[in-house]
């Protein structure tokens, strides 16, 4: 059986390590909150005292943490000196790509193998283990990855080498923060212009301005499929996430000259949508801030 150590068990990690459990992984769970390890306890993964302990005897560890800083803290503090140079360390958390490599690249100096592997797919897929994975490193550990990874979400995609995962994940995410932005004017304008939006969403979801934040996430209450927008935008993608990730992919740009109009004017337009009070609502209740 495989020892797998899982640190960090929020509104992510709490349903990854159980799709693991399911999957007949021996998971060693730690987090630093009681409520996360009790229901962690209850999904059938033991309970360790330290993240130390939980990864003492793992043949993989992962990480499902907040930020790049809580990332690099714990691997050089805490993990690397208690894992073998057999451990392979997988990271799913949403950080910078600077961080990534520099992770790696303290694992690999001590001979120890190590993956970006950040996802795309809320809390609902981590649940239903039907999760994006976007993998960085090397091929080797990349395919010893895959039950664990499998286990967890249904789609794994090899993007490159160290800190690969993490520039698909904020590419990714900051394409989705400005289309969604424009979505979202497309189908103001519409209204203003006269059109039924259901008549706006059956032309443009089927010509050449369709966006998965139309076809898939619309955010007018009861047009297209069933989306945040149809539930007062409670749920789904939290728009302090959508910052977050648009942060890190100015913070990518910037670290490598790259010009991002749209995306620095939509990292402007989710800070000043959180600061009015919307940072736990869905991202598409940016519609709400158009007049
Ligand atoms: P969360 O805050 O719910 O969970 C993080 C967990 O890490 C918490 O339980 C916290 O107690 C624990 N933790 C923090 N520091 C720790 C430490 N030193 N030792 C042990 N445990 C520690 O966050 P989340 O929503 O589960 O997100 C986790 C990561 O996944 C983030 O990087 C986020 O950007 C990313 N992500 C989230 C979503 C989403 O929809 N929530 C989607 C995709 C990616």
């Amino acid at each position: 059986m495989t020892n797998v150590a899982f640190i960090g068990l929020g509104n992510m990690g709490s349903g990854m390590a159980d799709n693991l459990v399911k999957n007949g992984f021996n998971v060693t769970a730690f987090d630093l909150s009681e409520v996360a390890l009790a229901k962690a306890k209850e999904c059938g993964c033991h309970i360790a005292d330290s993240t130390q302990q939980a990864v003492a005897d793992a043949d993989i560890v992962v990480t499902m943490l907040p930020a790049g800083k809580h990332v690099m803290d714990i691997y050089a503090s805490q993990i690397l000196e208690n894992v073998s140079t057999q451990t392979l360390l997988i990271d799913c958390s949403t950080i910078d790509v600077e961080t990534a490599k520099n992770v790696s690249a303290l694992a690999k100096e001590k001979g120890i193998s190590m993956l970006d592997a950040p996802v795309s797919g809320g809390v609902a897929a981590a649940a239903g283990g039907t999760l994006t994975f976007m993998v960085g490193g090397n091929a080797d550990a990349f395919e010893k990855a895959q039950g664990v990874l499998g286990a967890m979400g249904k789609k794994i995609v090899h993007a490159g080498g160290h800190g690969a995962g993490q520039a698909a994940k904020i590419c990714n995410n900051m394409l989705l923060g400005a289309t969604m932005i424009a979505t979202c004017e497309s189908l103001q304008l519409a209204q203003k212009l006269g059109l039924d939006p259901q008549v706006f969403f059956d032309i443009a979801s089927n010509a050449s301005g369709q966006t998965w934040s139309m076809t898939s996430y619309c955010p007018v209450k009861g047009v297209g499929p069933q989306s945040p927008a149809d539930n007062d935008f409670a749920g789904g993608f939290a728009s302090a996430l959508m910052l977050k990730d648009l942060g890190l992919a100015m913070q990518g740009a910037k670290g490598v000259n790259a010009q991002v109009p749209m995306g620095e004017l939509a990292a402007k337009w989710f800070e000043m949508h959180c600061e009015e009070g919307n940072a736990g609502m869905d991202f598409s209740s940016i519609i709400n801030r158009l007049a």
